[in-house]
């Protein structure tokens, strides 16, 4: 019998491809969109078993769509969830499962080097209701511990860090959130299911922006947290009352672009292992952050818990803020932007817009230099990638 949905022997290659798919009467191979705000009923009954819930099915896409469904479907098997929420945005994925799971009075523990809007949601919005978060350094588990008190209900950790690549150690942060009884949500960005999988290493949520490599072609916004059915049950109830549903229309670019996740990622990972071996030799570079180099504080414990070590890199170059700024400015090729997880290679300097609005304080402790650029490595030549970066890099060390 063919059973086009899933299989729980399929491995991640086969079900980025195959899962999630309920195909129609139609008989279409590839995934179809439902571009519609609401469904029709054959009676009034059943309009009233729909709207009552004593019957599934669709009734209106702000929280029922066949092509989200899909997306949803298919993200919670590579992830290894009982099920999946997708939303508008993976910030709104953050608030989603915070409005969900923590009332005023509770606290976060948070690790420091978090996506920039992601510290502004913690503590301008939800400080604003009660809910406060302390900060901690990713790998210090005992900072972690300390961190926690009674009122903890949630552990949030993006690992490896932006865009120092710093990596928590997803097991251990699971028994201490246990210990707790806090729930442990893993940003798996970065990684994506292809590498990491953080349920499988104990996480309670998994929560994506789907705008990054799930998609990896920069072209939708959009996000998703992924977990056990009883806690999605009331990230669900979140976006149905809420509203910030992701539109069929992006689930469907985002399905399709999960049909290359696999490959992409493995290249991505080529790619910028070669290409920070490549700047970590490099004269005007003083040092190189990647956990794919044997030299990375973690490692070892990148190569245990990550079948890869992703594409994002920060580099120091000499001179400072004047000798980064030189090596942005003299590239041809790559896109200056703030943004990642695209097959276009992307440079960035952290310090004056990621990072930009921490104190210098905050930014010295997050180990954002005036020297620190990122790279989010694509897949374009990497010989046409070096020669766009030397040109500055060379530039640097005629002065
Ligand atoms: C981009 C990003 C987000 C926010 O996602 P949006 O889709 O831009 O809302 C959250 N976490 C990480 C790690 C990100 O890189």
């Amino acid at each position: 019998m063919h059973d086009d949905n899933y299989s729980d022997e399929w491995s991640l290659e086969t079900l980025a491809i195959r899962a999630g798919h309920e195909r129609t009467f139609e008989q279409e191979h590839s995934e179809p969109i439902f571009p519609t705000s609401s469904f029709v009923y054959g009676s009034a009954a059943e309009a009233a078993r729909k709207f009552g819930g004593k019957e599934s099915g669709n009734v209106y896409s702000r929280f029922t769509n066949p092509t989200v469904h899909t997306f949803e479907r298919r993200l919670a098997a590579l992830e290894g969830g009982e099920r999946c929420v997708a939303t508008s945005s993976g910030m709104s994925a953050i608030l989603a499962t915070v409005l969900a799971l923590l009332s005023a009075g509770d606290e976060i523990v948070a690790s420091r080097s978090l996506f920039g809007s992601t510290v502004s949601l913690f503590d301008k919005y939800f400080g604003k209701f009660g809910i406060t978060t302390r900060y901690v350094e990713l790998s210090d588990l005992d900072a972690w511990e300390a961190a926690i008190t009674p009122k903890t209900r949630l552990l949030f950790a993006e690992t490896p860090s932006n865009p120092l690549s710093e990596v928590a150690d997803i097991k251990a942060l699971s028994a201490l959130a246990k210990r707790n009884d806090a729930w442990l949500a893993i940003d798996n960005c970065f990684l994506t299911p292809a590498l990491q999988q953080p349920i499988a290493l104990g996480a309670d949520l998994v929560i994506h922006s789907a705008t990054k490599y799930l998609d990896g072609q920069g072209r939708a916004v959009g996000g998703a947290v992924v977990g056990k059915h009883d806690v999605l049950e009331e990230v669900f109830g979140v976006v149905r009352t809420c509203g910030p549903c992701m539109s069929p229309f992006n689930a469907w670019i985002f399905t399709k672009g999960l049909e290359t996740l696999s490959l992409r990622m493995k290249a991505h990972c080529e790619q910028a292992l070669t290409l920070a071996q490549w700047l970590d030799a490099h004269p005007a570079v003083s040092k190189v952050y990647y956990s794919g180099l044997v030299d990375h504080p973690q490692h070892g414990l990148a190569k245990q818990q990550q079948d890869g070590f992703g594409a994002v890199l920060g580099f120091e170059v000499i001179f400072g803020q004047e000798g980064a700024w030189q090596v942005i400015d003299a590239t041809r090729m790559l896109s200056i932007t703030g943004n990642l997880g695209d097959v276009k290679t992307t440079i960035t300097h952290p310090a004056t817009t990621t990072h930009g609005r921490l104190s210098d304080a905050q930014r010295a402790a997050a180990g954002i230099t005036p020297g620190l650029v990122r790279v989010a490595v694509g897949l374009e030549s990497q010989r046409d990638i070096q020669t766009d970066l030397a040109r500055g890099l060379d530039a640097l060390l005629k002065g």
